[in-house]
């Protein structure tokens, strides 16, 4: 270990993220991106915005982006906060809104990105045990030290959590910040947006990386009362006072603005996510009713290792996880109906 290192890089434990395979001609479904290129309009709008102007600095405020945020998504524009990806996103708000000495809660099946930041910031936490079903146990959120944050459909289980549930958590938790991370919610889940306007303790955290395609742009956003948003605008400027670069800014304005490609888009992988589940469980899979662009599935006989390893001699990528009580299980993104095809093929002769 270098001399140099501090506490904090002796002791933080960074992320793992998934596989980005260098293999050509794969079909990558262990990421959960969208199958679907983005929007025309988008790429028309990044050529634009290649040109000199690269030589200036972008609107550290993103005013722009904001006010057609807000638009889309009917909010004020003091409400909406923009970061790097959801994950600076995430990262920003539990460093603004959890304390140290207080016990924030996660389910334990859930994103791996919320260990690793408690564990930076030297938070506290508890992992909640998701009930035998997957689902999210609410009352085991009430009344939280620390605050609550958990995705909305979760990750990896695919399962969403309705509205009436949502407000239960907020209602128990009127001193604490309840963060609900909605990057898959744009496939099926009810989004706690509105809900917004009528809870000072509720932040909302999107992304452009699943439904719009734009997982290579980094572009996320939160919603939360006027207060909330300004408390992240702080903790943002005091460590980088652009929000996002003049190619990000452009790009996702265009993204958020062409309504017609997303439905189109988002449809398309409800859809295929449809046939597929029915495909798969004529095949012996048990597979989680998804809200989400990916599957959570077992085989009834095979290991799930084994079928991943089987996969990926074979060009498919899906993703594993060598964890207790879902180390039987895989998570399967929902790519195109020709790679699903391809998919379902190895998996009807070849495990
Ligand atoms: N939240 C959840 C639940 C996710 O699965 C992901 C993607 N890995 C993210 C947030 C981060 O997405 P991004 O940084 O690309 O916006």
């Amino acid at each position: 270990m270098s001399k140099f290192w501090s506490e904090v890089t002796r002791l933080t434990e960074p992320y793992v993220p998934g596989e980005q395979p260098k293999v050509k001609n794969m079909i990558k479904l262990n990421t959960n991106e969208n199958p679907y290129p983005p929007s025309p309009k988008v790429l028309a709008a990044l050529k634009g915005a290649v040109d000199g102007n690269l030589r200036l600095y972008p609107d550290p405020t993103a005013d722009e982006l904001c006010e057609a945020i807000a638009k889309a998504y009917d909010v004020a524009k003091s409400q909406v906060f923009i970061g790097n990806g959801s994950d600076e996103v995430l990262a920003f708000s539990f460093l603004a809104f959890f304390n140290q000495g207080e016990q924030i809660l996660f389910p334990d099946i859930t994103y791996s990105f919320y260990p690793v930041y408690a564990n930076l910031y030297r938070l506290d936490y508890k992992e909640v045990p998701l009930n035998e079903d997957f689902t999210i146990p609410v009352e085991q959120f009430f009344h939280a030290e620390g605050g609550v944050i958990f995705p909305n459909p979760n990750a990896p289980t695919s399962i969403g959590l309705g509205l009436e549930q949502i407000e239960k958590i907020l209602q128990n938790n009127p001193d604490k910040v309840v963060m609900v991370d909605e990057a898959y919610i744009d496939f099926g889940g009810e989004s706690a947006v509105p809900l917004t306007r009528r809870y000072e303790n509720l932040l909302v955290i999107q992304t452009l990386s699943k439904s719009r395609s734009l997982a290579g742009l980094r572009v996320g956003f939160a919603f939360g009362n006027e207060q909330l948003i300004e408390g992240l605008n702080r903790i943002k400027n005091s460590f980088n006072s652009y929000t996002l670069d003049r190619l990000a800014l452009v790009g996702a304005k265009a993204a958020i603005e062409d309504t017609a490609y997303f439905e189109e888009t988002r449809s398309k992988i409800i859809e295929t996510r449809h046939r597929v589940i029915g495909e798969l469980r004529q095949l012996n899979f048990t597979v989680l009713d998804s809200q989400a662009n990916f599957l959570f599935m077992k085989h009834g006989r095979v290991d799930a290792k084994q079928i991943f390893e089987t996969l990926k001699e074979k060009g498919i990528y899906v993703r594993y996880f060598n964890k207790s009580r879902i180390d039987q299980f895989l998570r399967v993104t929902i790519g195109t109906d020709e790679e699903m095809n391809r998919l379902m093929e190895e998996l009807a002769t070849g495990i």
